[in-house]
């Protein structure tokens, strides 16, 4: 049996990690098998449904690097993949037909008040509460016939067998039973002639050959029904795979804060696709062995439907950040400079940190001001439009530090300025030490008689030399100004290192500058 899965949004908002972790195990589980990974749109609700959340969905889970073999964005033979686009296409009336004539469905005239009374009554009989019958389930077909004839509007609805135990193996969960009688009458054909999810997604899963159904375990109360509809058709079930849900780190539904954030927003927080799906993976599946990391088609050939676990998976945004840095680590310093450039030219990611207000008690996403990441990103792609090598050197020194590509903004921007911003308790604290102003003299004057550029190894040992000569035990009074001096801050990448890329001239013009301040 060759392995089909479906993603099957009803597109109404935004693409969120849940769904997004959905998707993934679809695609991961296809590629693992040599199967065949579907796109279904699940529409019916056409009130609900938004085109342009169709779209975001589309470009946000090829964004995170999940591929259809088919689906209506690029077609297939089942298409079409819309259910809307289905349904008038017919494929739905020929099945609906099939309940009606063998009597496992049937065709319920309730008006809205009739089902609000028969709903209040239950209410006060302390009755479970749904559609068990009514007087349509057991009419004769007299009384459709004259019901119909009259113009009444109906619903069509399954009739869920009475007094049987509905049992199912889910792969994750093991056994599930449930007493039949405890379920209500599903609306498969709604008044409008539309199917219902529960209908469209039986028969289409049938049709389109599914073989296992991968979602959230918040439709498992659904799969009954789902099951009762299959037994009506005489069809095999696919196996059932309920995943869990994605609680915050607290233990708690999933937040805005916690990470319950549309799958673009990771985007323009500069996470990169891999980094992101490597790390959703691993939310409630354990590849076995203490791998975490699990870069390029690694996740492919260790994933199974075995590795998933049964209870709830933590949404834990510090290890996004640790999963990202350490994909950030992998890149080249060319393959990081083009996604760095690339992150920098959609324009939403730079929108998105102008608008960004961090909510008490949220994890940032960036060590620098959200407000100024755009202006500083726009540095860094000017600075590599004008002179690439120096910009790739200066993107390479901050890539062991760096958690995502925004990051990369407040990490590099000294390099690219020199008229700096300069933090102030830093300047304080530093520049007012009474060695300073002959520090930075003969820094400048060292500069002064260095040709274009300086080595790494001259500028450590001139600090070092000049520490020594001065009878300073530690390096810490030297390095530390010179650091403000020169970055306008007191971390970031090594020192001599970011020294010899600076190279001479930038480093004077900061020297005088902050001889300056410290002789004020
Ligand atoms: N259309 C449903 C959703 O929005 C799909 C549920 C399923 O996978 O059966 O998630």
């Amino acid at each position: 049996m060759s392995v089909r899965v479906r993603f099957a949004p009803s597109p109404t908002g935004r693409l969120h990690v849940g769904a997004l972790r959905t998707a993934l195990y679809d695609f991961l589980f296809a590629r693992n098998q040599g199967g065949v990974n579907v796109l279904r749109i699940e529409d019916t609700d056409q009130g609900r449904y938004s085109h342009e959340a169709e779209v975001e969905f589309i470009e946000a889970l090829a964004w995170a690097g999940i591929e259809f073999d088919e689906g209506p964005h690029v077609g297939g033979p089942h298409a079409p993949y819309r259910q809307s686009e289905r349904k008038a296409a017919g494929v739905y009336s020929k099945w609906i037909a099939q309940l009606l004539d063998s009597g496992k469905a049937y065709k319920a005239f309730d008006t809205p008040e009739e089902l609000s009374e028969m709903r209040e009554y239950q209410q006060i009989n302390k009755q479970q509460i749904g559609y068990f019958g009514g007087i349509w389930r057991e009419a004769i077909p007299d009384q459709v016939a004259s019901a119909e004839a009259a113009g009444k509007p109906f619903v069509i609805r399954l009739k869920v067998p009475r007094g049987q135990r509905i049992v199912f193996e889910d792969a994750i969960r093991g056994r599930i039973e449930w007493n039949s009688d405890e379920l209500d009458d599903p609306v498969l054909i709604k008044g409008d002639g539309m199917p219902t999810y529960h209908f469209a997604a039986i028969v289409d899963d049938h049709l389109m050959g599914i073989t296992h159904v991968i979602r959230g375990e918040e439709w498992i109360s659904s799969a009954p029904k789902h099951i009762c509809l299959i037994e009506a058709f005489g069809w095999e079930q696919p196996i059932w795979v309920h995943c869990p849900v994605i609680v915050g780190n607290d233990g708690k539904k999933l937040s805005k804060r916690h990470g319950a954030t549309s799958v673009l927003d990771y985007r323009a927080m500069g996470f990169l696709p891999e980094a992101l799906a490597n790390f959703v993976a691993l939310i409630g599946w354990a590849p076995g062995g203490d791998r975490e990391v699990m870069p390029g088609r690694e996740l492919i050939e260790a994933f199974g439907l075995d590795g998933l676990q049964p209870s709830s998976g933590r949404f834990d945004f510090e290890k996004l950040k640790w999963m990202n840095g350490n994909y950030i680590r992998l890149m080249s310093p060319e393959e990081l400079a083009s996604a760095l450039i690339a992150y920098i030219s959609v324009p939403w990611n730079l929108e998105f940190w102008s608008s960004y207000v961090r909510e008490e008690g949220e994890p940032s996403p960036i060590s620098g001001d959200p407000l100024l990441v755009a202006a500083q990103l726009e540095l860094l792609d000017k600075s590599y439009r004008t002179d690439k090598t120096y910009t790739i050197d200066a993107i390479t020194l901050c890539q062991e530090r760096a958690a995502t590509l925004s990051d990369f903004g407040e990490a590099c921007a000294f390099f690219f300025q020199d008229e700096l911003p300069m933090d102030a308790k830093a300047v304080e604290k530093w520049f007012s030490q009474e060695h300073v102003p002959l520090l930075f003299s003969a820094l400048l004057e060292w500069v002064g008689s260095l040709g274009s550029s300086v080595k790494v190894e001259d500028c450590e040992a001139f600090l070092r030399g000049y520490a020594e000569k001065n009878g300073m035990e530690k390096l810490g009074p030297v390095v530390h100004p010179t650091r403000v001096a020169l970055t306008g801050k007191t971390t970031g990448p090594g020192l001599f290192e970011l020294m010899s890329l600076l190279g001479p001239e930038r480093m004077g013009v900061r020297f005088r500058r902050a001889l300056k301040v410290a002789e004020r």
